[in-house]
């Protein structure tokens, strides 16, 4: 620290309370963007966008619960990050399912006395073709999963995150959501229920500000993971990339853990009700 104090002064000629005070405007700055002592619960977090963000999240100092709905994969996720050294525990949770969500939220809790940070990030797109070629069953496993169950797991969260006063909620909804009209062939009534995300975060953020709690939305474009592969698997999204990303290329998982990492800190305390389109440029208004 005196080194760099004293390299400062000589190189930009600054009065030892400038110096002082950059000093402590950076440690401002590193206290506002860590998640030192921060509990964090991420859904669907055993592989793709989930694993990064969970793994960014505890590289920036909080301890992470991750969970999915098999059990072999929460423990290689978690043999995974330990070895990197990271602080994580996790559990099966099918983010589908009102009992394991309970238990999730439950458990957590009692073991850390609450928690800050609240990422639902599960979603399924089972069959999602054109919407008129949509079933009623095929309807409802979407939107119970999607929309539903992460309604509930943050409203549930509520008494758990409220009383630790740094609380931040996301939910992960798709540029999809701002484009249900595009993509028409492939996203059908998956892209509604992402689109349905974006009015959650507005509201349930009008909601809860006087409480203190923050609720935002990532929305990733078109990002490589398995659950990607329906869409940049398909011989047609080489031209939809071209014509309408100005990156012209597909995102990785790791392009949005920043974000989420940005949102559950301080450094984001003046942010509620903001649904962030990463998706390196594509068209993301109604
Ligand atoms: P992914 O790579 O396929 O990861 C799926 C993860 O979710 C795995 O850990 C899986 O583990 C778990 N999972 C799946 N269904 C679950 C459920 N019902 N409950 C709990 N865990 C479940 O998926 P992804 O691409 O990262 O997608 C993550 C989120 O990003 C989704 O909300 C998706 O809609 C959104 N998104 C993705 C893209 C994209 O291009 N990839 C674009 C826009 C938005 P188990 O099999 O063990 O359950």
């Amino acid at each position: 620290m005196l080194k760099t104090t004293s390299l400062l002064s000589r190189r930009f000629l600054l009065s030892s309370q400038d110096v002082r005070q950059i000093g402590t405007a950076a440690e401002v700055a590193r206290q506002r963007r860590s998640l030192q002592g921060r509990v964090a619960v991420v859904t669907a977090s055993t592989d793709g966008i989930g694993f990064a963000m969970a793994q960014r999240l505890a590289v920036d100092g909080a301890h992470v619960v991750i969970s999915s709905r098999n059990q072999k994969n929460v423990d290689e996720a978690l043999a995974k990050l330990k070895s990197e050294g990271l602080s994580v525990s996790g559990m099966v949770c099918h983010a589908g399912v009102k009992e394991d969500r309970t238990r999730l939220l439950e458990k957590t809790a009692a073991e850390f006395g609450g928690f800050d940070i609240l990422i639902s990030n599960a979603a399924v797109n089972p069959d999602s073709g054109r919407l008129m070629k949509c079933t009623e069953e095929v309807w409802d496993k979407i939107f119970d999963v999607n929309v539903k169950s992460s309604f509930f797991l943050a409203k549930e969260a509520l008494p758990h995150m409220e009383k630790r006063g740094k609380a931040s909620i996301m939910f992960v909804s798709s540029v999809g959501g701002y484009l249900p009209n595009c993509a028409v062939d492939f996203m059908g009534a998956y892209a509604l229920s992402k689109t349905a995300l974006l009015g959650l975060t507005k509201l349930m953020a009008m909601e809860l500000g006087p409480r203190g709690i923050r609720v935002n939305c990532i929305c990733p474009g078109l990002i490589e993971t398995r659950f990607g592969d329906v869409i940049t698997g398909d011989k047609r999204t080489p031209k939809i990339m071209r014509d309408n990303c100005p990156m012209q290329r597909n995102g990785r998982p790791e392009e949005m853990a920043g974000l989420a990492s940005f949102l559950a800190s301080d450094d984001s305390s003046y942010i509620t009700g903001e649904n962030i389109v990463a998706a390196g440029g594509i068209q993301s208004s109604f």
